[in-house]
């Protein structure tokens, strides 16, 4: 695959998005694809995927993990 040709798939004809755009920055900045969410690089702009409510708890819960506290001030 090239270029923004990944971003799209063609189904019956139709040209379907498979990866959002960024509302902020407009639809030519498309949101990274994460295993959870989908974010823009550009402005940081973040959706959450919720695939399944039992699931979704049970990331949120797990894949937090606590941050070391490296911040100095
Ligand atoms: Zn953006």
């Amino acid at each position: 695959m090239t270029g923004v040709t990944r971003f799209y798939k063609v189904e019956d004809g139709k040209l379907e998005r498979t990866h959002r755009s960024c509302p902020k920055c407009g639809p030519s900045f498309f949101l990274a694809d994460h295993y959870d969410r989908s974010s823009c690089g550009k402005c940081g702009y973040t959706v959450f995927k919720r695939k399944g409510k039992k699931g979704a708890a049970t990331v949120a819960k797990s894949r937090r993990t606590p941050r070391k506290r490296t911040k100095s001030t």
